[in-house]
This record gives structure tokens, C-alpha cells and sequence, in this order.
């Protein structure tokens, strides 16, 4: 497996250059554009990973299915369902999933950001410290790495160049989707993207989400098994956004990329795989990244299909 990796990772390092680091944080800009890292967790704890696979980067939309989870867990999945559809978009992430008009539930999903804004809002806890904690502790549960935390510049940057999705959020409130406070609710979901880890963890969280919520090795129930099916379809349809398309039919697996250049793949009942490469196409998912999922995933016949 080690040798497998070793040889798809230099054969996709130079898909790198079709692709750019994302820009519209500035602190994304400063991203190596050539960096490339794999690591695989098998549902029974085997690892084997190549390249830059313990460099730290911050998960960005990644973060997606941890909020889903834990929106999930204080809620149950029918409260949930009222408040954040499932229809996939084929939209990019930031955009306005519906006219203006006819703006409803039923239309945002949680793997872009308007369904995410919505998460942190459905998060219990006090205060919004206090929410932030909650998902940070069952992101270093799911990711067996109780160090994880934000990486400060990120947030502050992304904080400071949030227009878009101030604007996202404003038109929820609008449209009486979002109780809280815009300022509040955004600071959760700014600090949620800026959550730093790497491949490794991100591999750990997809054998999680593979082994249907419970952890490798110890076998430890971090979830109940029918939020792993919740999660994992949404991933399938959603996951790489107006990508997810051809996505399924390259790959074939559940996944979730974020704009910092990761890649979270599930494979139900087999592995997790985290990936780590910041050039993004034109949808903000790693080139790089893909084309190593595609060959990974017809090397060991991955796909679900
Ligand atoms: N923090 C990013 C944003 O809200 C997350 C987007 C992404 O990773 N696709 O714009």
C-alpha cells in the first residue's frame, strides 16, 4: 500500500499546476501550491500514508459534516431535516441557493455554507463559546487528536473578508431561517473553517464515518450508525458542491473538500482517506487531490458503484 501511495502521489504532484491556492482569504494566498500529501485509515486501524501528509492546514468546509453531526446528535435527524434540506445544489458553495423569493429549508443544504450558517445555530450549548467547544471537542474525538485547535490567523482573515457570507446570513435572517444574531453565528462558522489538522486526522475522522460512528481500533460508538447514512449520502450528492457529479462518477466515494486544499474520503466499511493539496480548480476542490483519489480508487476499486 505504502508503494502504491509513494508512486500515485509523484504521478499526481504535477496535476498541481492546473490548479491555484484560494485567494479570497488572504491568509489561504500564502498556501505551497505544491504540496501534496495522502493517508489512509483502514476501518480496523492499518495506516499508510506519502508526501506532505503531517503539514497542518485549516479544513474549511471540511468542517461540514463534523457541524452536521453535531447538529444531528442535539437535535435527531427530523429536527434537523426542518431546518437544513438535503437536495444537492449544483451550485459553488457560497451561493444563494434559491431566488430570493422562494427562499425555504428545503433548499439549503449542509455541505455549503448558507446549511452550515444554519448548523452552528442548532448546536446546543450557553453561549456560542460554549458551541464552539462542544464541536471542537467532538472534532478531536472523531479525529483521535485531542491537540486540534484554530489556526488564529485564518479566522481573524477570514473574519475580516466575510462579506459574502455576512450577506449569505443576513438573507437567512431575512427569511426567518436563522434565530440568532448574524455576528454571533458567524463567528462560530469562522472559527469552525479555521479548525487545523492534518491528513492524518482527517483520514481518522473518515474511518469514523467508514466504520458508521464508531472509532478504529477501539471500536468506541462516537455516533449512532444511522447518522454515518445521513452524513455519507449528503456527502455523496453535496460534498465537492457543483462537483459532486463528476466527482462520483471519477471517484465513486462520500467526500468533503474544503478551500485549504483537504479532502476527507469515506469508503463505507473499508478506510478513510485524508488529502492534502492546496491548488484548487475552478469549484475550490484540489486538483491534485482528485486525480490521486481517481487513481487511488481504481487501483483498489473503491467505488461504491
Ligand atoms: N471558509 C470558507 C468560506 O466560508 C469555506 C468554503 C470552502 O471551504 N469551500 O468561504
Amino acid at each position: 500500500m505504502e508503494e502504491l501511495l509513494e508512486r500515485l502521489l509523484e504521478e499526481c504532484r504535477p496535476f498541481a499546476s492546473q490548479g491555484q491556492v484560494a485567494n479570497y482569504i488572504p491568509e489561504l494566498a500564502k498556501g505551497d501550491p505544491q504540496a501534496l500529501g495522502v493517508y489512509v485509515t483502514g476501518s480496523e486501524g492499518k495506516h499508510s500514508w506519502a508526501g506532505d501528509c503531517r503539514r497542518l492546514f485549516t479544513i474549511q468546509s471540511i468542517v461540514k459534516p463534523i457541524l452536521l453531526l453535531q447538529a444531528l446528535l442535539d437535535n435527531g435527524p427530523e429536527f434537523v431535516l426542518n431546518r437544513v434540506g438535503v437536495e444537492a445544489t449544483g451550485k459553488p458553495f457560497d451561493a444563494i441557493n434559491a431566488g430570493d423569493q422562494s427562499l425555504d429549508s428545503g433548499n439549503i443544504n449542509p455541505m455549503v455554507n448558507m446549511g452550515a450558517i444554519v448548523m452552528c445555530s442548532l448546536i446546543h450549548g450557553r453561549s456560542y463559546e460554549e458551541r464552539f467547544q462542544r464541536l471542537l471537542d467532538l472534532t478531536r474525538r472523531l479525529a483521535g487528536d485531542g491537540e486540534i485547535g484554530i489556526d488564529g490567523a485564518v479566522y481573524r482573515s477570514e473574519k475580516s473578508h466575510g462579506s459574502k457570507n455576512r450577506a449569505l446570513a443576513y438573507l437567512l435572517k431575512s427569511h426567518g431561517l436563522l434565530e440568532d444574531g448574524v455576528e454571533e453565528v458567524l463567528d462560530c462558522y469562522f472559527r469552525a473553517c479555521s479548525i487545523q489538522m492534518d491528513c492524518r486526522a482527517l483520514a481518522h475522522i473518515g474511518a469514523v464515518l467508514a466504520n458508521r460512528g464508531r472509532l478504529p481500533v477501539s471500536n468506541e460508538r462516537i455516533f449512532p450508525a444511522p447518522m454515518s447514512r445521513y452524513v455519507n449520502a449528503i456527502l455523496m450528492t453535496c460534498g465537492m458542491y457543483d462537483g459532486s457529479g463528476e466527482f462520483a462518477l471519477r471517484v465513486g466515494v462520500p467526500a468533503k473538500s474544503g478551500v485549504g486544499g483537504g479532502i476527507m474520503a469515506v469508503v463505507p466499511t473499508r478506510m478513510g482517506i485524508g488529502i492534502f493539496g492546496p491548488a484548487l480548480d475552478g469549484k475550490g476542490n484540489s486538483v491534485a487531490g482528485i486525480k490521486l483519489l481517481e487513481r487511488l480508487s481504481g487501483e483498489l476499486f473503491l467505488s461504491i458503484f
